[in-house]
Formats: structure tokens, C-alpha cells, sequence
């Protein structure tokens, strides 16, 4: 295996066929059980990757984010949920999140931006 697709790859992206393959060619270098992640590390162009576990339970997609940081302790996770958000509906909408006092966009169709919603 000697060529990857991660270049091709969005930078949040939902993993929609099997986890395993998707992380095949991937070395694991951590797991944060806190944030029910893993760090991975691309065999071919060492691209890492912070991937979600355990969405399916929830009747989720597991979500891989790209990243340039060397360890779970310096992601941001808080930005890489936030991101999330946005990607998971599509951008924001024109009206500004209800909630009293927050000036951040709304996500599209509905009234609260990522860090509000429930
Ligand atoms: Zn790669
Ligand atoms: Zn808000």
C-alpha cells in the first residue's frame, strides 16, 4: 500500500463505511476515552487524524477531523465539536443564536448556534 486518499479527504468528514476500514492503513498513536477518540497517523503520507469512537451507538457517524497537532492533549476539541456543528448542518443561517447575549450565527434550521445547541 503505497498510496492514500487522505489529501482528497474533507477536513471533517463523517465516516460512512466501517470504521475499520476507514482507519486500515492508519497507525494508532492514542486514545482519549474522555473524548471517545483515537489519534491515528496515515502509513503512507503521515497525515493525522483525530477519529471518533463510538458514535454508532448513538446512531451516529464516527467523525475523522484532520490535524496537524502531535497529540490528543493539543487538539482542540472544543473547535473540532464546533466545526462539527456547522459541517453536520450545513453552515449557519442570517438569524443570530437565541440564546440572550450570544452574538455567533445560528446554525442552518434551526435557532442556536454550535455552542448552544442542546
Ligand atoms: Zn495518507
Ligand atoms: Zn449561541
Amino acid at each position: 500500500m503505497n498510496s492514500c486518499n487522505c489529501r482528497n479527504l474533507e477536513k471533517t468528514l463523517a465516516i460512512k463505511s466501517s470504521r475499520d476500514s476507514f482507519v486500515a492503513n492508519f497507525k494508532k498513536l492514542e486514545t482519549s476515552n474522555e473524548n471517545w477518540a483515537e489519534m491515528f497517523k496515515c502509513n503512507v503520507c503521515e497525515q493525522r487524524w483525530v477519529v471518533q469512537v463510538g458514535a454508532e451507538m448513538d446512531r451516529e457517524y464516527n467523525y475523522a477531523f484532520k490535524t496537524e497537532v502531535p497529540t490528543l492533549s493539543a487538539f482542540d476539541f472544543k473547535k473540532a465539536n464546533f466545526d462539527l456543528e456547522v459541517h453536520k448542518h450545513g453552515g449557519f443561517s442570517n438569524d443570530t443564536c437565541m440564546i440572550l447575549g450570544c452574538e455567533q450565527k445560528a446554525l442552518k434550521g434551526i435557532a442556536f448556534c454550535p455552542n448552544h445547541k442542546l
